[in-house]
């Protein structure tokens, strides 16, 4: 079993280009510990999506490694690293995909082997947290783009992930549910709290330490 106290996420010297470009990453390391609430920041195209999408073994870095709670993030370790982490997509229709929005918050749990019942169950209690009950059997291309992001983040808290990676989720959210959304985020029992946003009021309200990317490398650790 994993030490309570062990780092739960571990970059080191991670490089990251896309194909026979420049590298858009380079040297990165840093360490994230139970308890940290880190905001992601840095300038339009600084790489911030590019890095948590190597967090999560959605792209392949060139250089490198990554752990989740000391597994490697590896394709044959990808099921196990995935289970543990809630990611939400800059873009909010990346994560939608089901017929109905009901379907897609419930997917996940059902995917990781909650029944039926139980999952529509927790579906059905998020969409009414989310405002959005009245939409449970609209497709997201129904929605607005508020609407849609406030799915998006449903969808990832029904997993009850311990690991939270948010790219950009206030996007298109109003300021009351902006603030909600940061109540929300603040009374998660999670371990480690990542987010990737323009958002730098919002941001100081729900993370206590910034890593800022610029020039491909981590400019700034406030840790
Ligand atoms: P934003 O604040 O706009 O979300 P970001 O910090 O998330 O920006 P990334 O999306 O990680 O930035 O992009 C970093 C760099 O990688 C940019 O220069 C971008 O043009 C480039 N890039 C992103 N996706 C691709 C791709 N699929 N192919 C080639 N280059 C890409
Ligand atoms: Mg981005």
């Amino acid at each position: 079993t994993h030490n309570p106290h062990a780092a739960v996420v571990e970059v080191e010297n991670l490089a990251y280009a896309y194909s026979r470009q420049e590298p858009v990453l380079q040297e990165i390391s840093f360490t994230l510990n139970p308890g940290d609430r880190v905001a992601l920041m840095g300038a339009t195209g600084s790489g911030k999506s590019t890095l948590l999408e190597n967090l999560i073994g959605l792209k392949q870095p060139q250089a490198g490694k990554i752990t989740i709670n000391g597994i490697p993030v590896e394709p044959k370790n990808l099921p196990q690293v995935r289970r543990q982490i809630g990611f939400s997509f800059q873009d909010a229709n990346d994560q939608l995909f089901m017929p109905t929005i009901l379907e897609d918050i419930t997917f996940g749990p059902r995917n990781y082997g909650m029944s039926q019942a139980k999952a529509s169950d927790r579906a059905r209690q998020l969409l009414a947290d989310f405002g959005l009950e009245s939409y449970a059997n609209r497709s997201a291309h129904e929605l607005s783009g508020g609407q849609r992001r406030l799915a998006a983040l449903a969808s990832i808290l029904a997993l009850d992930p311990t690991i939270l990676i948010l790219d950009e989720p206030t996007n298109g959210l109003d300021p009351a549910w902006r603030r909600h959304l940061a109540q929300v985020l603040l009374n998660l029992p999670v371990q480690v709290i990542l987010i990737a946003s323009h958002d730098l009021h919002w941001l100081g309200r729900v993370t206590q330490r910034a890593l800022v990317l610029s020039n491909g490398r981590i400019q700034i650790d406030s840790n």
